[in-house]
């Protein structure tokens, strides 16, 4: 890139032709809506929300011709031709064989899980994801955090905090065996570690390690378009790589993948479990007829499925990529340069505020994260997420509440949906926040369900009950 280039400023590669209003609740009213939520803002409801950083899931703004695809669903029960485009845009971006349709990626999950993992196993990941793991412990097994230190430090600087400790996956094999470990979890930009990338180099040497032992590597590639673009920039031997060539190189690498193609993938709704192993494939084929769906749609509509087939052509598309990262790093720096405490650096998919350092006077039992995440949506409208002590849950076999590391709120960028001008409220919000971080309380449970308890919880302020 020239001198000139690099002075330049980019912007998105689309024009806007439809748009959604949206409404700015008063002071009051989100005062009311937030403890009508029991202080979580997954209770909410989304017409009392400005700017919606809850999850890039499912949240995505289609294309054009996304939209043109959906008109041509064939909404047939059996061997729809969506289908066979989806197959054939699964082999052709992501080089795997054979892929089962499913209606978003827990239900992948849900399936793999099922048929890999036997009571008393052990699965490595770098990193756990709340529904994987929960998926992996329903099926009898443990999840084993693999992934390297840095990960923990919301402040270490490292570029491919996603990367596996080969010591720790090596040192788990030996202990427990490679025959109670029936595949890696491997996530390629890691959400509970703050969107972070696993390198190529990471990634070839586990495989050099599990392939010695017989152990596949299963692939969590919600975000791999993500993570590719993070190879590009970061990992000089992939430079003059395209984006396509990159992902395909990472799928390369493993032997099956969950999919949500919600996220990466510019669809409001959809996943899939693919392989290449065609023995496990018919059996994951069965499967998903009693849990998900003929194997020809898993649980997607024929237009779901077109659409999906099309969203994943554009999830590599250089632009794309460059102005949907860009985006969350524009946030992300002025949010830093604000001083405020965030995830190093900067994620994929989303910022990551640290909310041990931003509410230092609150315990961890006394949930800053979800204290934050509530004084933001009041103080602005802006929804953002939890991923701390709440999202951690309780140990399967003890029952105690889990302390991770990572304290944090997610404000989590939908693809192609806000503007520059919406990240600039949002960064203020944060800002303001900041400035009267002394005054926020903490919260304290009043309803916690048994799975997943973060989606559901409610709270109340600490020494606040009337
Ligand atoms: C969202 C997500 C999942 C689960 O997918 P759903 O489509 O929400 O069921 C799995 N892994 C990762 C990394 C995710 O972000």
């Amino acid at each position: 890139m020239s001198n000139d280039e690099q002075r330049r400023s980019w912007a998105e590669p689309y024009k806007i032709k439809m748009v959604e209003p949206v409404r700015i609740p008063s002071e009051q009213e989100r005062e009311e809506a937030i403890r009508d939520a029991g202080y979580n803002t997954f209770l909410l409801q989304s017409r009392d929300v400005y700017i919606d950083l809850l999850t890039d899931s499912g949240t995505s703004a289609m294309s054009d011709q996304q939209w043109a695809g959906m008109m041509l669903g064939d909404e047939s029960y059996a061997g729809s031709r969506n289908f066979y485009h989806l197959q054939d845009a699964v082999r052709h971006f992501y080089g795997y064989d054979f892929v089962v349709p499913t209606h978003q990626g827990r239900g992948a999950e849900h399936i793999i899980s099922k048929l890999m993992i036997e009571e008393g196993d052990y699965i490595p990941g770098n990193m756990y994801f709340t529904t994987t793991k929960l998926h992996q412990e329903l099926a009898g097994g443990t999840f084993v955090d693999v992934i390297i230190d840095e990960a923990h430090d919301p402040q270490s600087e490292h570029p491919f905090k996603a990367n596996v400790d080969v010591g720790k996956l090596s040192d788990l094999i030996n202990e427990v065996g490679a025959d109670r470990i029936p595949y890696v979890s491997i996530a390629t930009a890691v959400n509970m570690a703050g969107g972070q990338p696993i390198s190529l180099s990471n990634l070839k040497e586990v495989r050099e390690l599990t392939q010695h032992h017989g152990i596949p590597i299963i692939h969590d590639m919600t975000r791999v378009a993500e993570n590719a673009y993070f190879i590009k920039t970061r990992e000089d031997e992939y430079s003059n790589w395209s984006i396509a060539e990159i992902v395909r190189e990472i799928c390369r690498h493993t032997d099956g993948a969950t999919m949500s193609a919600k996220k990466d993938a510019l669809v409001n709704i959809g996943g899939f479990l693919a392989m290449n192993d065609k023995e496990l494939f018919e059996r994951a084929r069965n499967m998903c007829v009693v849990y998900e769906g003929l194997h020809t749609y898993g649980g997607m509509a024929g237009r779901d499925m077109e659409a999906l087939a099309i969203g994943i052509s554009e999830s590599v598309d250089e632009d794309h990529i460059h102005a949907r990262v860009g985006q969350v790093q524009y946030l992300g720096e002025k949010i830093m340069d604000a001083g405020v405490p965030v995830v190093h650096p900067i994620g994929s998919h989303g910022v990551f505020l640290d909310a041990k350092r931003f509410l230092p006077h609150l315990d961890q039992d006394e949930l800053p994260a979800q204290a934050l995440a509530a004084e933001l949506y009041v103080d602005s409208g802006v929804r953002s997420m939890e991923r701390g002590f709440v999202s951690a849950g309780r140990d399967k076999d003890t029952d105690e509440n889990i302390h991770p590391e990572l304290e944090l709120v997610r404000l989590t960028i939908p693809r192609r949906v806000y503007t520059q001008a919406h990240m600039d409220v949002v960064a203020e919000s944060v800002e303001a926040v900041y400035d009267r971080r002394e005054e926020i309380g903490g919260l304290e449970f009043v309803y916690e369900p048994e799975y997943l308890r973060f989606f559901q919880s409610r709270f109340e302020k600490i020494n606040q009950q009337a």
